[in-house]
């Protein structure tokens, strides 16, 4: 729908960037994977770096804030518009460029995880950092959150990864950072610009390049499907694998509940009636299946054939169209506790479940002590949102009193920032906000994320 406002706007922008300022209250553009919901007097899809350079130089001089956004897939409200801020999409800035002999890749921010990931294979390389969400997230929503994934433990995370970046800053400014394109010469910042913006959560500037690292493709290991009557036994293998120095590619945890969720939604190995389960990808299995055994494993399924292997892959995957189906209401937090604790968290969150009138059940990537908690009702009512809140916030504590971090891997965003204080004391906080402050002085930029 045509609006005045926009009209000049619009006159400034690439003939297939989009200006929608009749956004339906439902629509995909107002969300992400959390239970959040805002609204916006527009949805900007920005086709080239001009237009996103184009879009803040308006917001600037308007003194409008305005929310960077990739797929939407985030977890922790990140791209949610609060403050009746523009939405920028950066998901049609998707190009590509790979420079086979220095091993890099220059994207844009809206290229698909997967999508370069088999640019790459198909040049005989591969992109390393693979969350859950590969299929469907965006390289710039990666970068903003320093995505994990699976294989972060043996591997790193999106941070380990990239080399530089081309960002525009609040006020309309293009800044380059670090090696910004796949043919410039590997550098090392004074002032490392590119490790900053990195997990900033589109707080400090709006990402249109990214240019990473590639890498020779690994030899895929066995897969260990172990089960478990007592979920802290399998906590107690997690911390015994690491603890022993053992690499896996993949040490991925599953409660008995979750494990139940997602045999609900596909039927796989009976896995209705397990204590916790692990997921494991390794090329050292004698040592592993020998701490299993040391730790009352109650089923061991070993498969060396990767077909038959992604079956048992698919428990993991499912995982979150499962909690999706099975209940209405579901919020999914990610801590991150010391190794040598996680078997205690695992046995808090069962605890917990056994409890509360939620379901709630624990995953994730154990072996960097990353579990991530679903809190899921069966109906969306204003009692079981409070309910979750303070599930929320006994997480957080517990979390923090285990010598943890709260967030592993999806941000702060909306979701987090009311329990920052528990994690950061007031001289790191007031640090964060001066740098917010610096960048950003009329916070224009996806206000009310991360700090009030
Ligand atoms: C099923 C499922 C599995 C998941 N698995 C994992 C996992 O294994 N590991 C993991 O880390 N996360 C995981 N996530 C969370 C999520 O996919 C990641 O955080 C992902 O990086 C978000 O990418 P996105 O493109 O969807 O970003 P969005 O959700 O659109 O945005 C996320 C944040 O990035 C900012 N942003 C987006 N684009 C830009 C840009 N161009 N410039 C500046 N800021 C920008 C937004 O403002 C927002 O703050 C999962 C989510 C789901 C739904």
């Amino acid at each position: 729908m045509p609006s005045p406002e926009f009209d000049q706007l619009a006159q400034r922008l690439s003939p297939t960037a989009e200006i929608i300022t009749d956004l339906p209250i439902d629509s995909d553009y107002l969300t992400d994977a959390t239970p959040n919901r805002g609204s916006s007097p527009a949805l900007i899809m920005a086709a080239t770096e001009s237009d996103v350079i184009e879009v803040v130089s308006f917001c600037h001089a308007a003194n409008r804030p305005l929310v960077p956004r990739g797929a939407g897939t985030g977890l922790s409200g990140g791209c949610i518009p609060l403050n009746n801020a523009l939405v920028l999409s950066t998901e049609k800035i998707d190009h590509c460029e790979i420079n086979r002999e220095e091993r890099m890749a220059a994207c844009g921010p809206g290229l698909i995880t997967k999508q370069l990931i088999d640019a790459a294979l198909a040049q005989g390389l591969t992109y390393l950092p693979d969350p859950a969400s590969y299929e469907e997230s965006t390289l710039g929503g990666n970068v903003a959150e320093n995505a994990g994934g699976l294989r972060c433990k043996r591997f790193g995370v999106t941070r380990d990864y990239v080399q530089g970046l081309k960002a525009v800053l609040p006020d309309g400014k293009l800044i380059t950072t670090g090696c910004y394109n796949a043919s410039h010469g590997r550098t090392s910042d004074s002032f490392n610009l590119t490790d900053l913006l990195i997990g900033s959560e589109g707080t400090l500037a709006v990402i249109t390049e990214i240019t990473v690292e590639l890498s020779p493709i690994p030899t895929p290991g066995d897969t260990l499907l172990v089960a478990f009557d007592d979920p802290a036994d399998a906590g107690q293998t997690v911390t015994d694998i690491v603890a022993a120095g053992i690499m896996t590619t993949v040490l991925e945890f599953l409660d008995g509940d979750a494990a139940a969720c997602s045999n609900e939604y596909e039927k796989n190995e009976g896995l209705d009636r397990v204590g916790a389960i692990l997921l494991i990808e390794t090329d050292n299995r004698a040592k592993i299946e020998q701490i299993c055994n040391n730790n009352r494993a109650s089923y061991l399924r070993i498969e060396s054939d990767p077909k038959k292997a992604d079956q048992l892959w698919k428990i993991r995957r499912n995982l979150s169209l499962a909690a999706k189906a099975a209940a209405e209401l579901r919020l999914s937090e990610d801590v991150a506790v010391p190794i040598s604790r996680f078997a205690e968290l695992v046995g808090w969150v069962s605890q917990l479940n056994r409890t509360s009138k939620l379901r709630i059940n624990s995953f994730g990537h154990a072996g960097d002590g990353n579990l991530h908690v679903n809190f899921m009702a069966e109906s969306d009512t204003t009692i079981n949102r409070e309910l979750i809140t303070r599930h929320v916030g006994l997480l957080m504590e517990k979390t923090i009193a285990l010598g943890g971090t709260l967030t592993g891997e999806h941000g702060v965003g909306l979701e987090k920032k009311q329990f920052l204080h528990l994690e950061f004391n007031p001289p790191t906080l007031g640090l964060m906000r001066e740098i917010k402050t610096l960048f950003d002085p009329a916070c224009i930029l996806n206000p009310g994320k991360l700090f009030d």
